[in-house]
């Protein structure tokens, strides 16, 4: 496969416009009705369905044509090239395309997973939601409540209330129908998805009551999910099968992470920050300090002749990392100003300024 933007005469920031005006073009000149070169015209075509398509197109900037090649390890959907013309689905609509499960796409073009399936349906569920810094460092469990749709148990998922599935007429059963579209370039052989079916290629009689015929249905569920320690800000969770519940598999649960943190107290790369305040006699003759984290209680050593915002550092009391390793807790220690003075405090301040100090 060649690059798709150079066969669309196009640069890699091409817009959308752009894009479509540049497939129109090459689509009248090569087409074969016109007397164009079919395989020419083939190539145009799979550049196109890759650069018009969002997801498509992220995922070839991002991986190359070897995410698009036949028997490749990602097994994309969408082209059928060894099927000649008839297996092309040609858009002219130009409509916006689907951007629904863009999201989806980013999680499983790394993982090269993508459904045989030219199926559209977003199957997954994200959510969001906000733990504080503390949670953050230590990890915490929490409760979510889901309206999720789940497989129907009284018909198992068949739809059909007596099991009898009948195979479509209209599509045989393959869920898809080819028709003759005329265009302002030709005619074009299309498939569409059979209307009869619903792209199924199965009818059913007697609907199930509880789901309507469709196999899955609603449902509240609480789920209790366990957020690991060292999550930061913007992290996804993400639970294989607790999506809803589509025709042939069920998506996953995506849970982003947004983490609050404090102005005393937030993270660093993988080191948590603490700024503390001590006596200004800390400052000067040193001694111990107690420090509460959120998991424990620190005695921390401050050295003699500190200075304002000098950071101390206690090693592996930061935030989990990979491997089990943690990053460091780094105090800074700041000047605690009393709101009120007694006389004795106020005499000895006093003579402390006598002595220049
Ligand atoms: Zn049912
Ligand atoms: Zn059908």
């Amino acid at each position: 496969m060649n690059d798709p933007y150079e066969i669309l005469g196009i640069s890699k920031n091409a817009n959308e416009t752009e894009i479509k005006k540049a497939f129109r073009n090459l689509a009248i000149k090569h087409h074969p009705d016109r007397g164009g070169d079919a395989e020419k015209f083939k190539e145009i075509n799979e550049a196109y369905q890759i650069l018009s398509d969002p997801q498509k197109r992220k995922t070839y900037d991002q991986f190359g044509k070897s995410a698009f090649e036949q028997g490749g390890g990602n097994g994309f959907s969408g082209f059928n090239g060894s099927q000649g013309f008839s297996g092309f689905n040609m858009d002219f609509d130009f409509g916006d395309g689907d951007f629904s499960d863009i999201f989806s796409s980013i999680f499983e073009s790394f993982g090269g997973r993508r459904s045989s399936s030219r199926s559209s349906e977003n199957l997954d569920i994200t959510i969001k939601t906000e733990i504080s810094i503390e949670e953050s460092l230590t990890g915490v469990s929490k409760n979510f409540e889901l309206n999720r749709k789940v497989r129907c148990e009284k018909c198992g998922g068949t739809g059909s209330k007596d099991g009898r599935i009948d195979i479509c007429g209209s599509c045989r059963g393959t869920g898809q129908v080819s028709e003759n579209r005329r265009t302002p370039f030709g005619i074009f052989k299309t498939i569409g998805v059979c209307k009869n079916c619903g792209g199924t290629g199965k009818i059913i009689k007697n609907k199930c009551s509880e789901c309507s015929g469709t196999g899955v249905k609603r449902k509240i569920e609480k789920i209790s999910v366990n957020i690991p320690a060292g999550i930061s800000d913007g992290e996804g969770i993400r639970l294989k099968g607790k999506g809803d519940a589509g025709k042939t598999k069920t998506g996953d649960l995506i849970i982003y992470i947004s983490v609050l943190e404090r102005e005393d107290f937030f993270r660093k790369d993988d080191d948590l920050v603490m700024k503390v305040e001590i006596p200004y006699s800390k400052f000067l003759l040193g001694g111990k300090i107690k420090v509460e984290t959120p998991t424990e209680t620190l005695e921390v050593k401050v050295p003699e002749n500190s200075k304002v915002g000098d950071v101390l550092k206690i090693p592996g009391k930061g935030f989990e990392k990979n491997f089990g390793r943690r990053g460091d807790l780094l105090i800074q220690i700041n000047l605690k100003i009393a709101k009120s003075l007694s006389y004795e405090q106020k005499k000895l301040i006093e003579e402390l300024e006598k002595l220049g100090m």
